[in-house]
């Protein structure tokens, strides 16, 4: 039994069933057997694995897109350059690479990392080490213009699920019993069908409606691109309407594995909803996309760079062809994945949305 088996047992047979989003908050960040907080999940060895960690293209490409637009904005002497849920760091350091001649860009950044496992930190600082970082984004000063990057952030926050019973839309709960965990209602359970969107309410019993994780997060983007002007840049997998579905996953070296079987062990991950992104974090903002992961990164120049960089290192060639079109085939991350831009309405709008 893993320990954090244990103490989720524990904490059920005292209290009664916990809400799925407890679970799996739980699951990813108990301080000392959550699942990001001792090791690092992702590449060939880990249990999953990321644009970044598939091809420097991706990274560089953000970059490219995150220099051009500050150049357009006048070129700001400082701003706060910020990503949530970095992972190994690498993305940031593709893109400070190549971004490495744009004049005056590495002058102007603040660079801070919203990540709360100390496992990962270290692997961050191993590849940028003149970054800040922090637990929250309510701990980045405001007051300089704020870039954000987000990739594969909000599909790790804890969600909650809503379940169409007999008696409206309860929320869905883990219970101990016997010797696992299993999914359940309680009959308690308070009716909230004032979450759920008023189009799906009347979907029939069993049905499932997700409320994604990170409010606080969403809340924050919006205030403070309003406030200080910037741009913020989400991609995940998931959908652009709201929809029904448990879309709980986890995954254990590379294969699907079920998400109430071995707490801490696995990663857990709900696909994202990104009408709920954007209900929360775009008021009165510029809102673009999402658009498939594989049409933003050919308008920003995948296939060209991709061919420059295949052209410079012929060895490398063929697995840099195939890293991209992993990206953005649409069979494979091209139309799951999606991007979706945040701006401040008057900064200039952000390449790739086909403005
Ligand atoms: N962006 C990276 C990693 C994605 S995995 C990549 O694309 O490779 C999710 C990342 O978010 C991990 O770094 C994880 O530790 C971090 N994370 C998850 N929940 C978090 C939270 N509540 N606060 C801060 N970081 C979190």
């Amino acid at each position: 039994m893993s320990g954090l088996k244990d103490i989720l047992a524990a904490q059920i047979r005292a209290n009664g069933p916990m809400p799925v989003a407890d679970f799996m908050g739980l699951c990813l960040g108990h301080p000392e057997h959550g699942y990001y907080m001792k090791k690092v999940p992702f590449g060939r060895e880990g249990d999953f694995t990321t644009a970044p960690e598939i091809s420097q293209v991706f990274g560089e490409l953000i970059g490219l897109h995150l220099a051009e637009l500050w150049m357009r904005a006048g070129s700001p002497a400082v701003v706060q350059l910020v990503e949530l849920g970095p992972g190994r760091g690498t993305l940031m350091a593709d893109l400070l690479r190549a971004t490495a001649r744009v004049p005056g860009f590495h002058d102007a950044l603040h660079i801070t990392f919203v990540e709360m496992s100390p496992v990962l930190r270290a692997e961050q600082k191993s590849r940028v080490p003149n970054a800040a970082w922090a637990d929250r984004l309510a701990d980045v000063p405001e007051g300089a213009p704020l870039l954000l990057v987000a990739n594969e952030f909000f599909d790790a926050l804890p969600a909650r699920q809503l379940v169409k019973t007999a008696h409206g839309w309860q929320e869905r709960h883990v219970d101990w019993q016997g010797d696992r965990f299993v999914p359940m209602v309680p009959e308690d359970a308070p009716r909230l069908d004032m979450l759920v969107p008023a189009e799906l309410r009347g979907a029939p019993q069993g049905s499932i409606f997700e409320i994604l994780g990170g409010a606080e997060e969403a809340t924050l983007i919006n205030r403070r691109l309003r406030a200080d002007g910037g741009a913020a840049l989400i991609i995940d997998y998931g959908h652009d309407r709201h929809g029904l579905g448990d879309t709980l996953q986890a995954m254990h070296a590379h294969e699907y594995a079920d998400p109430f079987e071995t707490p801490g062990d696995a990663d857990l991950t709900v696909h994202v909803d990104f009408a709920q992104v954007t209900a929360r974090a775009g008021e009165a903002l510029r809102v673009l996309g999402p658009v498939g992961q594989g049409r933003f990164l050919r308008a920003l120049g995948l296939d060209i760079r991709t061919a420059m960089l295949a052209k410079a290192n012929p060895p490398r060639a063929e697995h840099l062809v195939s890293a991209s079109r992993r990206l953005a085939d649409a069979d494979q991350m091209g139309t799951l994945f999606k991007a979706l831009s945040l701006s401040n309405p008057d900064w200039p709008a952000p390449a790739g949305f086909d403005t």
